[in-house]
């Protein structure tokens, strides 16, 4: 016989007052009636410890969740996503106060920001929803508050599981464009291809933020609303109606596409360049309705390209930009503990390669100069002899013309990139316009005069294989050790990876995802076996197993409830600034 809801309170009775050891009696699973069943996973040993864990799984029939929702995988994932909040803000309008030591009475979800993601967090199956929690366990000093625990655990627990997951309480409407939101975003993502496009931001879209430190939507009253050039403008159909930041509902979306090839974003400063680069980064993920970025799509595996000095490089072929450096210092496998401004921006360019990015995103603003430009008067100065640097200006074509990898690059102090761009866009006033003519003539009537100086055609960089036991999660005694700070650094094993330049890593849950995929990841590291090839195994696990996947490496510390889905070129992107790392080129 199965608890229930009543063995559980009598057990939280019977410790009540107790040493916070007792709380170990009520690990278990109890029926809680109504279709509610509650599972204590993992109980914490005092009350500072990380809370414990708790999920609370309520059946099909209660739910009453609409099939139409919960079938298509994009539906099944923006509903998950959108009852993950449903959960945090019935958890914040719970009624009964906190009192007690450490994180006594504390009861959280891990859910999401502006972004909506896989994440482990919701669980829906045909049978049951599911939210997992965290729970601090309430008590005095270190005495058990058993009544304390039972409000918690018999009172507010099933007030929100029943609140947050069942369709008769949930905001039926809100639900429903959350999840149209998201299938149309997926929609306008499946049509980039065929248009020809890396990206496709509607019109009445509101790109910028709040502030520098804020991710959330400027006050419309203060924002311009984009509206795409005619010259650029596309329209996709969607097969929801989409609600736009600036009020229109429409079933059909106007907006700018950013055609493939090289696309240079112009404009004098503030006048909105980076702001529409950044919402590119972030628009490779989905949005929720209200941010503002909703309708803006960008390919999913462009990836933002910069200057990162100081950060490690492992055996990298940067030999399409750097050549020649003094010493003699081999090139085609790089090796540094110390990357300059230049070496780094490269390193990263074929990483991206490597983790097979089709797009890169580069903003001045983040870019090393000496990198991105060399002009006429410079060439006359310095000898090509004496600079390592081939200029990605000089690149920049190839990449499209040989890789098939389109570049949009934020650019507003040289002309020099005129010669090199299929597409120009001209921010003014927040607003863009198409200048690509504009440019080309102005190209031609003002030479740059400088020359060209790639040395030789460029090739795609050579493969590396990670060396098995140096990429290890062990600490100590511990098997696995991993920590996420925010999305800045994930401690893995003896080291604390730094992310800080790694951009387009949005959740913290994300950065803890990417810690236990590094982990699963060694299980394929031999020396022989590309990243590139380990990388695709890490994919196919999770996309076998879900995030779940990645728990076995936690095991004992009950549900992972806490993992969003990282992509590959973020994951690729840890590997590659752990400093421990050794790399073995060799083609596979
Ligand atoms: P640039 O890169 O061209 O120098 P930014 O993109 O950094 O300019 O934008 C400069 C400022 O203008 C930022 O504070 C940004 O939030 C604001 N801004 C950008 N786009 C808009 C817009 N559409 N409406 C209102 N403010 C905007
Ligand atoms: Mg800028």
């Amino acid at each position: 016989m199965a608890a229930t809801l009543n063995d559980l309170q009598r057990t939280l009775q019977r410790i009540d007052g107790k040493g916070y050891k007792a709380y170990q009696d009520i690990a278990g699973g109890y029926d809680f009636g109504d279709g509610l069943h509650v599972f204590v996973d993992y109980v914490q040993g005092d009350p500072f410890a990380p809370p414990s864990r708790i999920r609370a799984r309520v059946a099909q029939e209660t739910t009453q969740l609409p099939r139409e929702f919960s079938g298509a995988a994009i539906r099944r994932l923006a509903l998950a996503d959108f009852l993950a909040r449903q959960t945090r803000r019935a958890i914040r309008n719970r009624t009964g106060a906190r009192h007690g030591s450490g994180k006594s009475g504390l009861l959280t979800i891990d859910a999401g920001q502006q972004e909506i993601l896989p994440r482990t967090a919701i669980v829906l199956t045909p049978d049951y929803a599911e939210a997992r929690l965290e729970a601090g366990l309430p008590a005095a000093g270190r005495r058990i508050l058993g009544r304390e625990a039972a409000d918690l655990l018999c009172e507010d627990l099933p007030r929100v599981a029943f609140e947050s997951l069942c369709w008769n309480s949930v905001a039926q409407d809100e639900a429903r464009a959350f999840v149209e939101c998201a299938e149309n975003q997926e929609a306008i993502r499946a049509a980039l291809a065929d248009l020809g496009l890396v990206a496709f931001v509607a019109d009445g879209s509101l790109l910028p933020r709040e502030s520098g430190a804020s991710d959330r939507p400027l006050k419309p009253g203060d924002a311009v609303f984009f509206e795409a050039p005619e010259a650029l403008a596309h329209t996709i159909d969607v097969p929801n109606e989409a609600r736009l930041p600036d009020g229109r509902r429409v079933r059909q979306l106007r907006g700018m596409g950013i055609p493939e090839g090289v696309t240079l974003i112009a404009g004098g400063g503030y006048h909105g360049k980076s702001t529409l680069l950044k919402a590119l980064e972030r628009c490779v993920y989905l949005h929720i309705p209200g941010d503002g970025r909703e309708y803006a799509v960008t390919r999913g595996n462009a990836v933002k390209i910069r200057a990162e000095d100081g950060r490690r490089a492992e055996q990298v072929d940067i030999s399409a930009f750097i050549n020649d450096l003094p010493g003699g210092r081999a090139t085609n496998a790089f090796c540094s503990d110390d990357a300059s401004g230049s070496t780094s921006q490269a390193a990263n360019i074929a990483e991206a390669l490597e983790a097979s990015a089709n797009v890169l995103l580069l903003d001045e603003d983040t870019s090393a100069t000496n990198f991105m430009i060399r002009d006429a008067r410079m060439q006359a100065l310095v000898h090509k002899n004496f600079e390592p640097i081939t200029p990605f200006l000089d690149r920049v074509h190839e990449f499209h013309e040989r890789l098939g990898v389109s570049t949009v690059l934020v650019m507003g102090g040289s002309g020099d990139y005129f010669d090199a761009a299929d597409t120009v866009i001209l921010m003014r006033d927040y607003q863009p316009h198409c200048a690509t003519a504009e440019a080309q003539r102005i190209a031609r009537e003002m030479p740059s005069s400088r020359a060209k100086e790639a040395p030789a055609p460029m090739e795609r960089p050579i493969p590396r294989a990670p060396l098995p036991g140096s990429v290890s999660a062990a600490k100590g005694r511990k098997a696995v050790q991993v920590k996420a700070r925010g999305t800045e650094e994930v401690v893995f094993g003896e080291e604390a990876i730094d992310l800080r330049a790694v951009e387009q890593l949005v959740d913290p849950s994300q950065t803890r995802a990417i810690g236990y995929a590094l982990h699963l990841a060694t299980a394929y590291m031999d020396g022989k076996t590309s990243l590139a090839r380990v990388l695709d195994r890490v994919e196919a696990r999770l996309g076998d197993d879900g995030l779940d996947a990645l728990a076995p490496a936690n095991r004992g510390s009950g549900h992972p409830g806490n993992f969003a889905l990282p992509r590959r070129a973020e994951i690729a992107a840890a590997v590659n600034r752990l400093r421990s790392c050794r790399m073995k080129q060799r083609r596979d």
